[in-house]
């Protein structure tokens, strides 16, 4: 480590061949991965090694998704990444890519000792996720499948002495000519009297963008804490953004965040809201026609958890015949109940203790009945017995956050869980745009409309692996001459004042919390075409009232980090909400996630296109380009042609 002048400041610098950002499931592995293809001169720098998504989330099953190994179900490359990109907008290289790396990757955590079950023949049995393609290709260790991948691949990062930067914040992608020379990050280890903002600059030509989902844009949000994103980074930087629209939302607990998916609804729990008055309501009896129907969508629910505007009341897509049906009951017709609920002023609660008015077995329909039966679990007479028996992890995991299934209820909101778009990149996962930038996991723009149940987790394995095999064929050329100037360290060195009137760390949450609430109101799984308007030309406002409004003082690391995630955050809202006005504009409609109001899901004329988007400058509005999605490539499969080369 040396010293240089950045700006005014005396700051540590330090040349590395490349520098990873985030301790996900993605960074750890890239790390990990460059390590062992011999490149030794990286650092991983992390805001937090116990933060993101991967360390701290789950459902009832997490899932991986990849290439079958169990059965006598046919599976091959090619079918994963037609199931992958099934949904349309997604380019068909990227989806062979991630179905061909998929059986590497996951036999890789196996190896690591990530402990997926097998049966007595060691064939990795697999179960039904949402749009699956029913090939036996889903498996999972329970509810905390990412975290256990996440402390396996530390642990190997840790075995391998690579150098961790934790808690440091990246808030700068340095370039020289449309090309990556560096990165700048915050720490509040390094603040001195030299370096009041805590800097500290990485010389690089490789940066491994793996800094997870834009949580922050969203107030109803199934994201840990913990996990905010760094989407405004890059885009400030250049590097394009493709399928921002395409999200995944659904029902999820509020205290402590949780996917409500899988066993957490198959076991047919009771919905209810509760008024200002305490007047408790079992509001999904109001729309179901009858018990049968609604117990059917409750269950179903369970491997349809994100919500789908085709498996709503009166709205289903017929496939085959291309045409808009009415089917009641559908699945996400619950996603819409609760909505409906919340937006009147109720809360709404899931409840194990009880059973739905006018439960009977004998109502329920037949799909659930067998289920239940097969489980071991259609002996229990409330739903938490159900639960116990077919997946007691799902209620430890609750236990162990201090809340009793057995009589405690929980209360839900449908909330944002993951970005199936992104930073776009190439087959190696290098930014289209923005040479020496590699983007992997949920920050890159791999997926399109939907995706497969567990194929995220197999996404931040894949594009590591090709991230970190791009950069091991090219660390020749030594980094770049240390910077001298940074546009972040300006930024926050202006908004930094040693007088009174400043804010704290609070008082700028607070801020964020308040635009992440008119979000989730206007442009999560309804997205109303004038809400949208409204919304962006409100995260326009604020983000240009920052440097009127935004004061923190000089030396208060807490607040100056918050106001690095709220800039972030405003810039990611702006650029996201931009784009969801575009798709509409376009003549988008409801797809995916959500729900256009007067624009019934259906005939997609936007279903192969993608839309990409540039942030050219901070005082113009993004810029749009639509590109068709590229069909699966015949690749080349003789093999002396492969060998040989
Ligand atoms: C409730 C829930 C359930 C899910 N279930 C499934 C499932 O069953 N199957 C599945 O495939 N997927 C699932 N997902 C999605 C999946 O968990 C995520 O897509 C995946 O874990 C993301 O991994 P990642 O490494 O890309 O990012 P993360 O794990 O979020 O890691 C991002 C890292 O970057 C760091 N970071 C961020 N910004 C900066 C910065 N500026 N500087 C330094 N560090 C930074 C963060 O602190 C963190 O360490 C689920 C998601 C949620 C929320």
């Amino acid at each position: 480590m040396e010293y240089i002048k950045l700006n005014s400041y005396t700051v540590p610098y330090i040349s590395l061949a490349a520098a990873v950002v985030g301790s996900g499931a993605a960074g750890l592995a890239c790390a990990d991965r460059l390590h062992r293809l011999g490149v030794r001169d990286i650092a991983l720098v992390t805001e937090g090694m116990e933060m993101g998504t991967s360390r701290n989330t789950g459902s009832d099953k997490q899932t991986y998704y990849k290439l079958s190994l169990t059965g006598d179900r046919e599976d091959s490359v090619v079918e994963l990444a037609k199931s992958l990109s099934a949904g349309g907008a997604m380019h068909g290289d990227l989806a062979l890519v991630e179905a061909a790396g998929s059986a590497r990757a996951f036999l890789n955590l196996v190896e690591l000792g990530v402990p997926f079950p097998t049966n007595d023949f060691g064939e990795y049995v697999a179960y039904r996720t949402d749009h699956d393609g029913g090939r036996g290709r889903a498996t999972s260790c329970g509810p905390l499948t990412s975290r256990i991948m996440t402390e396996r691949l530390e642990e190997a990062v840790r075995r391998n002495k690579i150098r961790v930067f934790d808690g440091c914040r990246a808030v700068e992608i340095l370039t020289a000519g449309r090309k990556v020379t560096g990165l700048v990050a915050i720490c509040r280890d390094y603040v001195t009297a030299d370096n009041p903002l805590g800097l500290i600059c990485f010389g690089t030509r490789s940066v491994v963008w793996a800094t997870g989902g834009p949580a922050a844009i969203y107030a109803a949000s199934v994201y840990p804490e913990s996990q905010t994103g760094s989407h405004g980074v890059p885009f400030l930087a250049g590097a394009e953004g493709r399928n921002l629209t395409e999200w995944q939302y659904g029902i999820a607990s509020l205290s402590p965040r949780w996917n409500l998916s899988g066993s957490y609804q198959q076991v047919i729990p009771r919905y209810y809201s509760i008024d200002a008055r305490g007047t408790e309501r079992e509001f999904l009896a109001d729309v179901f026609d009858s018990p049968s129907e609604l117990f059917g969508a409750v269950f179903r629910k369970g491997y349809e958890w994100p919500f789908d505007p085709r498996k709503c009341e009166g709205l289903s897509f017929d496939e085959n015949a291309r045409t808009y049906k009415i089917r009641p009951g559908g699945s996400s017709t619950v996603d819409l109940a609760v909505y409906a609920e919340r937006a009147a002023g109720r809360r709404v609660y899931m409840d194990f203790t009880r059973n739905p008015d006018g439960y009977l077995p004998a109502h329920l329909p037949s799909d659930a009945r067998e289920y239940l039966q097969a489980s071991g679990a259609a002996g229990g007479k409330t739903p938490f017995e159900r639960l116990c028996a077919m997946n007691r992890r799902a209620v430890e995991f609750f236990a162990s956050h201090g809340v009793d299934l057995c009589t405690q209820p929980i209360e839900i909101d449908v909330c944002a869980q993951h970005n199936n778009g992104g930073f776009s990149v190439d087959v190696w996962y290098e930014s289209t745009s923005l040479p020496g930038l590699y983007v992997i996991g949920e920050a890159a723009g791999v997926f399109g409309v939907t995706r497969p149940g567990g194929s995220a987790l197999n996404s931040t394995q894949v594009g590591a692996l090709r991230a970190a095999q791009r950069i091991a064929s090219r660390t020749t050329s030594p980094a770049a001459e240390p910077p001298s100037e940074s546009r972040g360290a300006a930024l926050f060195d202006r908004l930094s004042s040693d007088g009174t009137h400043t804010l704290s760390a609070a008082d700028i949450l607070a801020r964020r919390a308040a635009g992440g609430e008119l979000m989730s109101r206007s442009a999560a799984f309804l997205r109303d075409p004038k809400a949208i308007v409204d919304a962006a030309a409100a995260a326009r406002a604020e983000l240009d009232a920052i440097e009127r409004e935004i004061l923190v003082m000089r030396g208060d690391f807490d607040a100056l980090r918050e106001l690095a995630i709220y800039y972030d955050t405003l810039i990611t809202r702006y650029v996201y909400l931009c784009a969801m006005g575009e798709y509409i504009a376009r003549g988008g409609i409801s797809r995916g996630s959500y729900l256009i109001p007067g624009r019934p899901p259906g005939d997609d004329p936007l279903r192969n296109k993608i839309c990409r988007v540039t942030l050219t400058s901070l005082s113009k509005p993004p810029v749009f380009e639509w590109e068709d999605a590229r069909p699966i490539p015949q690749s080349e499969q003789w093999f002396e042609k492969i060998y040989n080369r």
